[in-house]
């Protein structure tokens, strides 16, 4: 069975979806490995280096591929290529890419979407979303003290003290957390907060204060850990009860999210004129439509002397380290379908339920079918 692996098109892309140290393992269960020329270099990873772990170097990545390996969804063009049957596992992106989901289906491939690995301990070395938010939130934080025209840490110095940074994190999932563990490390005094009540013990154990707001929040936590989305009268008074905190800090690092549904606004333009002249948010749900209502996707906007980040693909700047990351995470998958040599689907397992979008000609993500009937209906 061959495996193959493209250069990544999408514009700014940088990441690679195999890295040479994982070659191996690939081959060692049985698997022939093709990488296209180059598909590597943007994330520091030459042809040889693939090479000499045991991979062969194609011009074309899609026509002889059993498994074609993917950072993002394949474009149409790239599904033509694919040949039927062949087995797609990615970052799909299924919720936004209809097209290509129709394309996959009616092409017969078999297709995975990383992003719907359940978030449940046997899929954590699976889980790819995980891993990204991971680099997310430290990349927020260094590009925050990048734009901020204070210090992080406390300084003792012979022209005097110099206080440390305040950073102020609203959400505190995956990237959340580790946006707090960095600016700690950086020596800002933090503090967060999150819907979820059983995260404060875990903003603590990363050293940050955890904000205590007066909201109902008992049943913020749906049953698979991630947050419920509220009604627009308890955003509103989050974001009056956060107000203080906002105007409060140098660095506001927002990574509050509700699956499936837009990013909650939680800083106000009111908000964000309340906070001090050379401060800094970076907006982490900004793909998502954004937690602040002056964020724009991958711009840097200034308003009321504030620096707002909005970028959408932060992995992507740390290409060596998410491509390893990201890679762990697809070949984790890979071996875990495979049975003597050959993908196996099986029904009854959690992963694969989950993760299986086409099969066989049919959209069988029943999620998806429902939400693209949905639109077609103008609902
Ligand atoms: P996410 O990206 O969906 O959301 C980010 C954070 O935003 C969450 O902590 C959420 O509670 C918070 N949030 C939503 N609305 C908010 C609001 N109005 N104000 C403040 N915060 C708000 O979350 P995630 O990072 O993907 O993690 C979700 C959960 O899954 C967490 O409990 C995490 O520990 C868990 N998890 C489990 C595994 C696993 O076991 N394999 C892996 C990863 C994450």
């Amino acid at each position: 069975m061959i495996v193959s692996v493209p250069k990544e098109i999408t514009p700014g892309e940088r990441r690679v979806a195999l890295v040479p140290e994982l070659v191996s393992k690939l081959t060692a269960a049985g698997l022939e490995v093709h990488v296209q020329f180059g598909a590597g270099l943007e994330a520091g990873f030459r042809d040889k280096d693939y090479e000499e772990k045991g991979a062969r170097l194609a011009s074309d990545a899609f026509a002889e591929a059993d498994v074609l390996l993917k950072v993002r969804p394949p474009t149409a063009d790239e599904i033509a290529k694919l040949r039927e049957a062949s087995v797609f596992i990615g970052l799909l992106e299924p919720y936004t890419s209809e097209a290509q989901v129709r394309l996959l289906g009616a092409r017969k491939v078999t297709s995975f979407a990383m992003e719907l690995m359940p978030r449940i301990a046997r899929a954590q070395p699976m889980d790819a979303l995980s891993a990204m938010s991971t680099v997310a939130g430290y990349k927020a934080v260094l590009l925050a003290a990048n734009r901020l025209s204070k210090f992080f840490p406390l300084l003792m110095t012979a022209a005097g003290t110099i206080t440390p940074a305040r950073v102020f994190v609203v959400g505190a999932g995956v990237a959340g957390l580790e946006a707090i563990g960095t600016a700690k490390r950086l020596g800002a005094v933090v503090e967060a907060y999150d819907t979820r009540p059983s995260v404060k013990e875990e903003v603590q154990s990363v050293g940050a204060k955890f904000v205590e707001l007066s909201l109902d929040t008992r049943d913020a936590e749906e049953k698979g850990g991630y947050a419920r989305a509220e009604s627009t009268e308890f955003y509103k008074k989050q974001q009056e009860m956060m107000g203080e905190h906002v105007a409060a800090a140098d660095v506001v690092i927002t990574a509050a999210l509700v699956r499936g549904r837009h990013a909650p606004i939680l800083i106000t333009e009111e908000m964000v004129r309340g906070m001090r002249p050379g401060s800094v948010i970076v907006d982490l749900a900004s793909a998502q439509g954004g937690n602040c209502s002056l964020t724009e996707p991958d711009r840097e906007v200034i308003r009321h002397g504030i620096t707002i980040l909005g970028p959408t693909n932060l992995p992507s700047t740390m290409p060596f380290h998410s491509s390893q990351m990201y890679a762990r995470t697809v070949t984790n998958f890979l071996m875990h379908l495979l049975k003597d040599g050959k993908i196996c689907l099986d029904p009854n397992d959690e992963m694969t339920r989950a993760t299986l979008v086409t099969h066989q000609g049919e959209i069988v993500k029943e999620a998806l079918q429902a939400i693209f009937g949905a639109a077609r209906h103008g609902s």
